[in-house]
């Protein structure tokens, strides 16, 4: 392990003991704990100009970036502010792999406005869900802990079981874009929780939206006509 990542180990440790807190990143005095100072919350690179369908920069002005405009993605909107590097790539990887879940919250603090722009709000967030089997061994799902911290923040109703994993697939990393697609076709099922229209998935990382789409696709032939994807970051291409 290394200097820095055992300082910011420390510092969430003692973070979780006192407040105020220390910046998780460098350690200055902060009035909120589990939180970065403005210099290191700075630090976090955000998507500029994001297009509001792929969450990737847009070159040109306007919302929706030429590359959209000609083949739109199945979902409606995405939003995913932080660029998936640096220091968002190492707190979401400690997040997923190292149950260090108040770096959620850490994350989430730095990036509700996007979110909260969004309007009409979804009248439902759905976690990407793991299989049964990696969940009882990670113990936890970082999507559920995320989609817990917007539910809250903007009032959103939370649905952790409606949206279902049909068969345990193998890891998304390391697999091209057509492989991922290939891996989780036809792996989600969606029970009706109510009469819903508009809904938000909720995830880390998007990386080449492959599970975005495939979920989108279950919840489009179920009837919910709107659906947003959510989440922290986007795997940046340009
Ligand atoms: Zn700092
Ligand atoms: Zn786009």
């Amino acid at each position: 392990m290394s200097g820095r990542l055992i300082t910011r180990k420390i510092g969430a440790f003692v973070n979780y003991l006192f407040a105020p807190g220390l910046c998780l990143a460098c350690g200055c005095e902060l009035d909120n704990a589990e939180s970065l100072c403005d210099c290191c919350g700075g630090q976090l690179r955000r998507v500029p100009n994001p297009c509001l369908h792929c969450g990737q920069p847009n070159p040109v002005s306007g919302r929706v970036c030429p590359a959209c405009l000609l083949n739109p993605p199945c979902w409606q909107r995405l939003v995913a502010p932080l660029q998936y590097r640096g220091l968002t790539r190492d707190y979401l990887h400690q997040l997923k792999y190292s149950e260090a879940l108040h770096l959620a919250k850490t994350l989430c603090r730095q990036c509700f406005e996007p979110f909260r722009q969004s309007r009409p709000r979804p009248q439902l967030l759905l976690p990407v869900p793991l299989h049964g089997t990696r969940l009882s061994e990670r113990g936890y799902n970082q999507a559920e802990v995320i989609a817990l911290l917007w539910a809250r923040e903007f009032g959103i109703r939370l649905e952790r079981s409606a949206l279902t994993r049909r068969r345990a697939t193998e890891s998304q990393s390391g697999l091209s874009a057509d492989q991922r697609a290939q891996n989780v076709r036809a792996a989600f099922d969606y029970r009706p929780a109510g009469d819903i229209n508009h809904v938000a998935i909720v995830d880390d990382i998007v990386t080449t939206g492959s599970t975005a789409a495939e979920i989108t696709r279950t919840l489009h032939r179920a009837g919910i006509e709107y659906v947003e994807v959510w989440a922290l970051a986007r795997v940046y291409k340009r």
